[in-house]
């Protein structure tokens, strides 16, 4: 089509020929410039669509396109206040990591709605709301890029000493010190092989750069071991303040101070309360998880 005959020709020859063929000019660059995924800096955010991180949940359902059969969530209602931290738990397969999904709307609800600050999740621009949240997940992905590249992600205006203070507060500087190439070692497929641990703590470094207001944890202490998990804790523990914090852990004893703690089974909501609230539960699934957990 427009381009054979062109040998690999220049940028401007491909612009001027796509340009002809399309007849819209002024656009053109504006699409070809948009990154894959655009990223809009906090700052771009409008105030009508600042979120103050009240989060609820009514009567959320939901099962995965292709797979109505099979509800994964059924008629889910939670609340959680501004600046608390509420846990999510419960057994693999429970629904916990949909939630997650569902908040950052990676996928819509099936049934029930979603809201922040009492406004319906459609009415915020994706872009506003995934720039106010941040997740550390349990398999953190690096693009390959360098490592100051990968903490800078979402927030591209910040300046290199903004980033080192992320690193060290994230308890991710004083591995990255190490490296021949500091902050410009190259990471990703094709770069340096980070640990699991390395990796968590350099998304942990990107959320505190990023501030987020609602931050969330899908079980991100998992994949350590004892030492770098204190050492993440740490990170995470301050990175929890002021803000609105939904965690997932498969390790009960980090999440004790939650405000509030709801227990997921098989899609439902089985016990909601603070952690004293639910030991105090005969049989309940908590407790159980609790006593599991003790006894290994
Ligand atoms: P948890 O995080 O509590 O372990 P998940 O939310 O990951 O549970 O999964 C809940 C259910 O949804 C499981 O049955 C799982 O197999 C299914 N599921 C999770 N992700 C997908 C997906 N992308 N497509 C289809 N089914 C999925
Ligand atoms: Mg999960």
């Amino acid at each position: 089509s427009v381009f054979i005959g062109s040998s690999i020709g220049s940028l401007t020859e491909i612009y001027a020929s796509l340009q002809k063929s399309i007849g819209a000019t002024e656009n053109l660059f504006a699409i070809l410039d948009e990154p894959a995924e655009p990223l809009s800096p906090v700052t771009a955010i409008a105030p009508e669509d600042a979120l103050h991180g009240n989060i609820r949940f009514s009567n959320v359902s939901f099962s995965y396109p292709g797979r109505e059969s099979l509800p994964v969530l059924r008629k889910i209602s939670f609340q959680v206040r501004a600046n608390q931290t509420i846990a999510l738990v419960g057994p693999s397969g429970a629904g916990k990591s949909t939630i997650v999904s569902l908040l950052l709307r990676l996928y819509d609800t099936t049934g029930g709605h979603i809201s922040f600050d009492n406004k319906d999740i459609h009415q915020f621009p994706l872009s506003a709301l995934r720039s106010q949240m941040a997740t550390v997940p349990q398999d953190v992905f690096l693009f390959g890029g360098t490592i100051l590249e990968n903490i800078a992600y979402g927030r591209e205006d910040a300046t290199e000493e903004e980033i080192i203070e992320a690193a060290q507060k994230a308890n991710a500087w004083e591995f990255i010190e190490r490296l021949p190439l500091g902050l410009n070692t190259i990471v990703g497929e094709r770069g340096m092989q980070l640990s699991g641990g390395q990796r968590q703590r350099i998304a942990i470094a990107r959320a505190v750069l990023k501030q987020p207001r609602i931050l969330i944890l899908d079980e991100a202490t998992s994949a350590l071991d004892a030492e770098s998990e204190k050492l993440v804790q740490d990170a995470l523990n301050k990175l929890m303040e002021g803000r609105t914090s939904i965690v997932i852990a498969h390790r009960l004893a980090t999440i004790r101070q939650a405000d509030k703690i709801i227990v997921i089974d098989k899609g439902s909501i089985v016990e909601e309360g603070t952690h004293h609230e639910l030991v105090n539960i005969d049989e309940g699934l908590y407790r159980n998880l609790c006593e599991m957990q003790f006894t290994q």
